[in-house]
């Protein structure tokens, strides 16, 4: 059931395994909370539910990254294949740092902020960790 998740990062990436981008959501001021927070931080609230975000927004920041923690090695990214890096603007209003797929890594200069993008739902591979990632549309 939804509604009895426990409002953290481990229902957080539950959802995203299920393929569903969840922000927890306070039911008094409407703030977004994304990873969900148990506790809203504009009215100190505790009455929280789950909304699933449609998954598009723009790129508002980015950083390609060449040396990275050591799972990434295993996945084939070194200093001769960097990967990427950025915050997306969801279009609901929340932040949310990821990887982001379909643009060069190489050419960072080629790369916009604002550019459109749309939450991609990756296999978790057995034993790896599930990270959230965006493609450029
Ligand atoms: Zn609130």
């Amino acid at each position: 059931m939804t509604a009895e998740r426990e409002f953290n990062s481990a229902s957080f990436y539950q959802f995203l395994s299920e393929k569903k981008l969840m922000a927890a959501r306070c039911k008094k001021c409407h703030s977004l909370y994304l990873p969900p927070h148990p506790l809203c931080i504009q009215c100190h609230g505790t009455d929280m539910e789950w909304v699933e975000m449609k998954g598009n927004g723009k790129l508002a920041a980015f950083t390609a990254i060449s040396v990275g923690p050591s799972f990434t090695l295993d996945e084939g990214y070194d200093r001769d294949n960097p990967y990427l890096v950025g915050i997306v603007e969801l279009d609901e209003g929340p932040k949310v740092s990821g990887r982001i797929q379909g643009l060069d890594p190489k050419k960072p200069e080629d790369i916009k902020v604002g550019t459109p993008v749309t939450v991609e739902f990756l296999e978790p591979e057995e034993g790896k960790r599930c990270y959230i990632a965006f493609k450029a549309i």
